[in-house]
């Protein structure tokens, strides 16, 4: 799902998107200036392989996400470090945005089951 930043406003603008198993369930509404807020759920499960005995396990994803999507290069003017997200060609690609989610997610440390329990 592609959407034109500047088309968004105030009134929330609901999104779903399916990438495998996963759910991304969320809105995008205006916020100040070029800015744009989504906020959104992750829930559904992983395919991945444990870090530890590197078996494939199904990971249980339930998470809540919130940034800003900056329609243009971002100046934080106020040095409020906000979580933003750039777009340069003022469109915001939700399957993209979940992807890059999703590989934020697998980054991290992820062990099975069983390494967790001994
Ligand atoms: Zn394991």
């Amino acid at each position: 799902m592609r959407t034109t930043l500047r088309k968004i406003t105030k009134t929330p603008l609901d999104f779903e998107v399916k990438l495998n198993k996963i759910i991304f369930k969320g809105t995008l509404e205006y916020h100040s200036g070029k800015l744009i807020l989504l906020k959104a759920e992750l829930s559904g499960s992983l395919d991945r392989a444990c870090d530890i005995c590197a078996e494939d396990f199904d990971m249980s994803i339930d998470e809540e996400v919130e940034f800003f999507i900056s329609d243009g290069i971002y100046e934080d003017d106020n040095n409020l470090e906000l979580d933003v997200i750039e777009s340069l060609n003022g469109v915001v690609d939700i399957e993209e945005v979940l992807a890059s989610e999703i590989e934020l997610i697998k980054s991290d440390y992820h062990s099975c089951d069983n390494c967790k329990n001994s």
